[in-house]
């Protein structure tokens, strides 16, 4: 498995597109994301705050780390000095507790809305008018520690490329409106649609996708059992 050589492959497919790279290291060990690093490579996705805790005390601290993962508000204050983005935002409270653990830390913690365009109900995520009711929030404009940045969402797994294009292409659609009517906020600076992983990344770019979260196809296939 020749990681430096994959990512590689994937950025030249991402590069007409203008898309980045989240290399997702979830469950492989900081050595190999260590030769990563060496080759180069600076943007990490990890999907629990545990595990990326602990990697960012092991690795260089140039690297840039997505927590890509459901986020739980009670483990905010874990990541707050250092996360780079943070991709799971699904509930206004959870921002709440973000805007307060990146006060601490007298900075700005850039967020993305996760939206559910799904058709399986096992995935968290927004509806597109829970996503607009945070948006319109009175509540929102307090929060200055924090900056939604844009939105993120995982299609369904299924074989039909045809629905996935839907689902992505439904996600640019709303990513479009909600950047004319909010961006004017001080808190609001739409940019990112973070969507696309290993199977259907090359879909998503076609749909407008800026950041690909991209894990097995550079990692290989992932070991739950250890
Ligand atoms: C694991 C994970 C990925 C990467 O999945 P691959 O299929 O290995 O590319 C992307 N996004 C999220 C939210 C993930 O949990």
């Amino acid at each position: 498995m020749n990681i430096a050589q994959n990512i590689e492959d994937i950025n030249s497919k991402l590069t007409p597109f203008q898309a980045k790279l989240v290399a997702v290291s979830k469950t492989k060990p900081a050595e190999i994301i260590q030769k990563a690093y060496d080759s180069g490579w600076r943007r990490f996705g990890e999907n629990k705050v545990q595990e990326m805790v602990e990697k960012h005390e092991m690795l260089p601290k140039d690297i840039e780390w997505h927590l890509i993962g459901h986020l739980q508000s009670n483990k905010v204050k874990y990541i707050a000095s250092f996360v780079h983005l943070i991709h799971g935002v699904d509930k206004f409270k959870l921002l709440q507790e973000i805007n307060k653990r990146a006060k601490n830390h007298d900075r700005i913690i850039n967020c993305l809305l996760q939206i559910h365009i799904a058709e399986e109900d096992t995935k968290f995520g927004l509806s597109f008018d829970e996503a607009r009711q945070i948006l319109a929030s009175e509540e929102l404009k307090s929060l200055e520690n924090i900056c939604l940045v844009g939105v993120m969402g995982m299609a369904t797994y299924t074989e039909d490329q045809a629905q996935i294009r839907r689902e992505f292409s439904g996600l640019k659609s709303f990513f479009d409106e909600a950047k004319t009517e909010y961006n004017a906020l001080t808190n609001v600076d739409f940019q990112e649609i973070s969507m696309g992983m290993s199977g259907d990344y090359e879909i998503a770019i076609e749909e407008g996708s800026t950041l690909v979260r991209v894990g097995s196809a550079i990692f290989g296939a992932r070991n739950y059992q250890k």
